[in-house]
């Protein structure tokens, strides 16, 4: 790497789509942002802004074959602007890998090894690592010579304890197919709980933070001075909160029942859990701007929904209160963490006891910054920290390959 290359390319590669950003690593400027979707389809659409030249948002549609075309595309769109993949600022590509199991507890150059590692990991993740493999090694054909650092959502929640990991189920089955609590959203929870200490004027190993991450997908973790102790997902990104379109916990006859009862099959229940349940499942709509208009109407399916969401909620809250003996903050992040106040004035009401309180007016504020919401004596600070993961991997991925 050269001594100008400040630049990192930050890569989410899903199933169907990738999402990126460029970023300057001087002050972590973003150069340009963008979005494929729909790879495969014939209505796929690429969407680029190119915020270092101010220019205006670009979109493209027509098809995109495959990851390879898609990547192909991105670099010819920021090589447009001067941006591209051949230039020589680019110090390295960070990408969002979403299963690092228990090996990956750092973000992690990558080389054949670290691909195969993360390929052995597709039975705990088959909806994600294998978009992410295919993000990475198109990257790395169309750049071998680039350092390319896989940044893992597990790795933050590696310093669980075992009591806090562990399902209680027989131990040799468990081991035999690593089953285990993982946790996901750890480069927002890692970045969101730093943040907040520096919010506190604290270093983040001097405070104890629960924090909220409520977005489409939700979790909640309880971070002791600086490291996760808990963490509400599990094995996949289906357990904790009420979600979007997740049911979050539930017991597991469930699944059983509506086998033998129903006669669903396996696939029938993964669907329902996974994309029939949560907010969308119990009153139609799994955005909480909806569902807050509906409840300003009176309707009663979307007043139950929100209730249940909320519900849920306080109890994590108390739960990692109760793991953490000594909590300093609670930080609500991500789409509804950041901009649903009646979401945080619901999740906090009540709950004085524990030292928790929400002042109306700091609530209501609308802004991107981090800020605090609780009036000045609570014992225990409420906040709204703006997650920003691709922040947080190119500032890990740049902080390995500059080392
Ligand atoms: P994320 O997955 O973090 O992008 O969050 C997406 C979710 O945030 C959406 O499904 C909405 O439920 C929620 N959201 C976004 N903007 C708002 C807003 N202004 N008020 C309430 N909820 C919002």
């Amino acid at each position: 790497m050269t001594a100008t290359a400040t630049r990192v390319l930050v890569l989410n590669s899903g199933s169907s789509s990738v999402k990126y950003q460029l970023l300057d690593m001087r002050d972590g400027a973003r150069l340009a942002v963008g979005l494929v979707e729909r790879i495969g389809e014939e209505t796929s659409r690429l969407a680029h802004t190119p915020l270092a030249t101010g220019g205006d948002k670009r979109e493209t549609e027509g098809p995109i074959a495959d990851h390879e075309a898609a990547l192909k595309a991105v670099a010819a769109e920021l090589s447009a602007d001067g941006l591209g993949l051949d230039s020589p600022e680019l110090a390295a590509i960070g990408h969002r890998v979403v299963h690092g199991g228990l090996k990956f507890t750092e973000p992690t150059v990558i080389d054949d090894a670290v691909l195969q590692e993360i390929e052995r990991l597709v039975p705990v993740a088959p909806l994600h690592n294998p978009a992410n493999l295919t993000g990475i090694r198109t990257a790395r054909a169309l750049r071998p010579d680039l350092p390319q650092v896989a940044v893992f959502d597990t790795a933050f929640h590696t310093t669980m304890p075992e009591y806090a990991a562990r399902y209680a189920i027989d131990v040799e089955t468990a081991d035999a197919h690593r089953i285990r609590r993982y946790g996901f959203h750890g480069t927002s929870h890692a970045y969101v709980s730093r943040k907040t200490a520096e919010l506190l004027g604290k270093d983040p190993s001097e405070v104890n933070v629960i924090v909220l991450h409520l977005g489409n997908g939700a979790s909640a973790s309880a971070v002791a001075g600086g490291r996760c102790v808990d963490t509400s997902m599990g094995l996949t990104p289906l357990e904790g909160l009420v979600m979007g379109t997740r049911s979050g916990d539930i017991d597991p006859a469930v699944t059983f029942h509506l086998k033998r009862v129903a006669g669903m099959s396996e696939d029938d229940v993964d669907v329902l859990l996974n994309k029939k349940s949560g907010l969308v499942g119990l009153c139609g709509d799994n955005d909480m701007r909806e569902i807050r208009r509906r409840i300003d109407e009176g309707d009663e399916r979307a007043r139950l929904a929100f209730d249940i969401y909320i519900h849920r909620l306080k109890k994590y809250i108390g739960a990692y209160t109760a793991v953490l003996g000594r909590v300093d903050a609670v930080a609500f992040t991500a789409g509804v963490g950041e901009n649903a106040a009646p979401v945080r004035a619901a999740a906090l009401a009540g709950l004085e006891e524990m030292g928790l309180a929400v002042d109306a007016d700091l609530n209501a504020v609308r802004s991107g910054e981090p800020r605090l919401i609780s009036p000045e004596d609570a014992r225990v600070a409420a906040a709204v920290v703006p997650t920003d993961e691709e922040l947080e991997i190119a500032q890990q991925t740049y902080a390995l390959v500059s080392a």
